[in-house]
């Protein structure tokens, strides 16, 4: 209540990119069908104005009288109470829920603090949350799959009813007015309409991935089997065995948020969100590469795919697409030309841990890795994991602060590289013209002199 609009109501649809920080979901993209770095949220909100009762039935007139999904595959969840930190149950929300014509006690769940109550952060606004899940399986069946991390139980809403206040001291206390924020995930409801268990299947993907089979020539779902009571086609199977479809989908998903992100101002980095960015694209040039047999730069030739699929809803794509182009272009030729040197060390590190009874890759191995190849230490985790391996990260972090340590006492940093060189040498240096950096072609450049350090 400490700040004022000039309304009290508000329905949004948000870019979110889930790929660091506390929301990282970066490692199951590709592994399974609904988890995204890049999708729209949907969002519907109350500051002080309608409450627990307006959601709940909206939400439910939307989903099945809207967009007319089936009301017998919907469940709900609500907060089931947390008797530890002396929280009731969120019985309000599951009245609300029973009282709709139609909802059985059999599909509305009670559900534990980590899915069903909201914090942000540390202290400020909180409350329970309430959310839809969509059962897919053929016999609705799929009630003790409700968060169960299954395929065939999918959520696609998250109501938060903001009704608290967690202090530094960490007590609730309640809050003078009651807000909602509740999130849908455009992808996976279009998927459910479309009537797919995964957001690959939908019109929104299906561009993009032909636009893969095309670049690579592999057929995506062809080695899947049809999914029980779902309509088939090749681009509805879902298969994590078959690594080339695992590929298709985590670089569909990963030159979307590249593209939107770019678009957006982002560049990839050696730190912050900048580098979120390069560890995306340095993932999706790594599946491409093992999996589906792309030895050149790849993305930037999809980032146009996404333009075309995706400029209408999102004119700012159509604005600069070459700028996109070249900057992913360029990423990708600085890391294909360590990629193949650092996969046969990979290789090598591999062999090595699955003869030992740790089987981890040593710190060294992984530190080289990073520092030499420039794998970022998640990349080499996620590939060790691949084969049931693990990481030194004790000694990984010793080589790492060493290695900190080293560069600091080496100078101040980057931007004092120049700081011993005679003045009267720089002076004959011009100036820096870069501008062809932001243009779509290449350039050329003569070489006027090499700085030797003695
Ligand atoms: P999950 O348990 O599936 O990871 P979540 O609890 O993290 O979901 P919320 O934070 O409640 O999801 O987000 C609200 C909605 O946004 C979800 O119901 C879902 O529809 C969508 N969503 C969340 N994460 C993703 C993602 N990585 N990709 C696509 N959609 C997502
Ligand atoms: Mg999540």
């Amino acid at each position: 209540g400490r700040e004022k609009r000039d309304y009290s109501r508000a329905a949004s649809v948000q870019k979110c990119i889930r790929a660091g920080g506390k929301h990282n979901d970066l490692d199951e993209v590709g592994r399974d069908g609904r988890h995204l770095t890049f999708f729209e949220m949907l969002g519907n909100w109350s500051f002080g104005d309608y409450f627990k009762k307006e959601s709940i039935e909206w939400a439910w007139e939307l989903l099945t009288k809207v967009w007319g999904l089936d009301p017998n595959r919907l469940h709900a969840t609500y907060f089931g109470g947390d008797p530890e930190k002396g929280l009731e149950p969120d019985l309000e929300a599951r009245t609300l829920w029973l009282s709709i014509p139609g909802m059985t006690e059999a599909r509305v769940h009670p559900g534990n603090m980590k899915d069903n109550f909201w914090e942000m952060g540390e202290t400020g606004p909180c409350g329970p949350c309430s959310e839809v899940h969509v059962d897919l399986t053929p016999d609705l069946s799929g009630g003790p799959l409700v968060n169960a991390g299954d395929q065939r139980v999918i959520e696609i809403w998250n109501l938060v009813f903001i009704q608290y206040n967690r202090g530094p001291d960490k007590n609730l206390t309640p809050l003078p007015d009651k807000h909602v924020d509740t999130g849908m995930g455009l992808e996976r409801v279009t998927a459910v309409i479309q009537g797919h268990n995964n957001n690959y299947a939908t019109d929104v993907f299906k561009q993009i991935v032909q636009s893969i089979e095309s670049l690579t020539g592999h057929q995506y779902g062809a080695k899947a089997s049809p999914v029980a009571g779902h309509a088939d086609n090749r681009y509805a199977r879902f298969s994590i065995d078959d690594m080339g479809d695992v590929a298709c989908r985590v670089i569909a998903d990963h030159i979307r948020t590249l593209t939107f992100a770019l678009t957006d101002g982002a560049m990839p980095d050696k730190d912050g969100r900048g580098y979120v960015l390069r560890r995306i694209l340095r993932r999706a040039v790594r599946y491409g590469w093992q999996h589906l047999n792309l030895h050149e730069p790849f993305l930037c030739r999809l980032a146009p795919v996404v333009v075309e699929a995706m400029g209408d809803a999102f004119s700012k794509l159509r604005k600069s697409p070459a700028r996109v182009v070249e900057v992913i272009r360029e990423e990708e030729e600085s890391f294909n030309r360590t990629l193949d040197r650092g996969l046969a060390l990979f290789e090598n590190a591999a062999e090595t841990a699955q003869k030992h009874s740790g089987r981890e890759i040593s710190g060294e191995d992984a530190f080289k890795l990073y520092d030499t190849f420039g794998f970022p230490r998640d990349l080499t985790e996620i590939m060790a994991r691949e084969r049931g391996l693990g990481v030194d990260h004790a000694e990984y972090d010793r080589l790492m602060e060493q290695a900190r340590q080293r560069s600091r006492a080496a100078g101040k940093g980057d931007a004092d590289a120049f700081a011993h060189v005679d003045p009267s040498i720089l002076a004959k240096l011009p100036a820096t013209e870069d501008s062809a950096k932001y243009a779509a072609s290449h350039t050329s450049a003569a070489l006027r002199a090499i700085l030797v350090e003695r």
